[in-house]
């Protein structure tokens, strides 16, 4: 008897048409990239995806990282006679705390004697001679024992969810502002999970920012990493427009216009680099800044799309994602970003677009931009 991972994926892919098979293509090679440095077969059986690997906690923690696997199986893979199903079937139930169950039998192996329906009837009644508590109940189950006949026999009762989405990489591009904070990370990891390749790109403020502060936002692109398998950090200088925002503009305003700077350097690039969009971790009224005002001012400066995966989410949500996805705990270090160190005391909540075009019209726009895009450190 082998133990096997089943690897399944989210229903959305076989909805893919003609498509499916670039889908499952670039999740195969998605997931041969997490198990790259250790020793694993990657086995396909009629269709069904396996992994056979030594160390099976460990094989399943890598599969929890890929985008699009909807749910990981460990499955014991037995010769195909009833005997061995039967006492399978029962040593699969003592992993599951529930107290009724259902048998699911698939048999793609039409030369097994014995139909799908009676075999779960058989290891159905064997299962409850053998325990005390366990009843079965066909429509609400609290767990199900699938049991799969082929040349070999699957049973498997375990599942763990898998983070779900589409496969990383089959969704075009983006340049997400990433920031030391918490949304930010959380904002990118939910584009990743939804196959769309990520960016980033982090303004700096030497030296009113620290250097460790830049560290903090390169560990964080790290932590990214382990879902996207690889990510490039692009480290804008930002402290001339800062500075020249506050020596020419009014305090209420400075938020907004440097705001507006972030996103055409964001979008300049993108534009370089054939990156698609842009993505921010920005939610609806979170701060005075993200009014739905200030998000239209904001957009205005791009020349692409703007995308806001956390737009309608509480600020208490998004931090349980980023503690799900290990990003919580780097986000929450005491390190400056330049947003915190020239906070305007009353922001303006309600920018109008024509008025701060004007007000911005007294910087060299294209000018500072052009030197910031030049003058960007690039990491991967
Ligand atoms: P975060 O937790 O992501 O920092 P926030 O709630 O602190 O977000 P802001 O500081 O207003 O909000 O920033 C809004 C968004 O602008 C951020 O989510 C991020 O996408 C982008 N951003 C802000 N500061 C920077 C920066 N220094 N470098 C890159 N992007 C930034
Ligand atoms: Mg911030």
């Amino acid at each position: 008897m082998r133990k096997l991972l089943l690897v399944k994926y989210a229903p959305e892919i076989f909805l893919k048409g003609l498509n499916k098979g670039k889908f499952e293509r670039k999740l195969k090679d998605n997931i041969k990239n997490v198990f790259n440095d250790s020793k694993y077969d990657f086995v396909i059986d009629q269709g069904r995806w396996f992994i056979e690997c030594c160390d099976l906690e460990d094989g399943i923690k890598r599969l929890k990282r890929v985008c699009g696997v909807s749910e990981i199986c460990v499955v014991d893979e037995i010769d195909s006679n009833m005997e061995s199903i039967k006492k399978q079937a029962l040593k699969s139930v003592f992993e599951n705390e529930g107290k009724t169950f259902k048998i699911v039998t698939k048999r793609a192996d039409k030369s097994f004697p014995e139909t799908s329906m009676d075999v779960s009837r058989e290891v159905g009644a064997y299962i409850l001679q053998n325990t005390e508590k366990l009843t079965v109940d066909v429509k609400k189950p609290d767990f199900f024992v699938n049991i799969e006949i082929r040349e070999k026999t699957y049973v498997y009762s375990k599942r763990i969810k898998g983070i779900g989405g589409m496969p990383y990489g089959t969704n075009g591009s983006t340049m997400l502002m990433l920031s030391g904070g918490i949304d930010s990370p959380v904002a990118g990891y939910m584009m990743a999970r939804r196959g769309v390749q990520l960016n980033c790109v982090y303004f700096h403020s030497h030296p009113y920012t620290s250097e460790r502060a830049k560290e903090k936002v390169k560990e964080l692109a790290g932590i990214l990493k382990k879902y996207t398998g690889s990510i490039n950090l692009y480290v804008a200088p930002f402290t001339k427009i800062q500075m020249g925002i506050i020596e020419n503009c009014r305090e209420d305003e400075l938020t907004i216009i440097m705001r507006r700077f972030m996103m055409r350097i964001a979008c300049n690039l993108a534009s370089k680099y054939n990156i698609d969009s842009v993505t921010t971790g920005e939610s609806i009224g979170q701060v005075a800044s993200q009014t739905m005002e200030g998000l239209i001012v904001s957009n205005d400066a791009a020349d692409r799309p703007v995308f806001r995966p956390l737009i309608a989410m509480d600020k208490v949500d998004i931090m349980d994602v980023a503690r799900q996805i290990g990003t919580y705990e780097t986000s929450i270090l005491p390190y400056e970003d330049c947003c915190t160190i020239f906070v305007p005391k009353h922001p303006k909540i309600k920018p109008k677009v024509e008025e701060i075009r004007k007000a911005e019209s007294v910087l060299d726009i294209d000018g500072l931009v052009k030197e910031a895009v030049e003058n960007t450190e690039f990491f991967n």
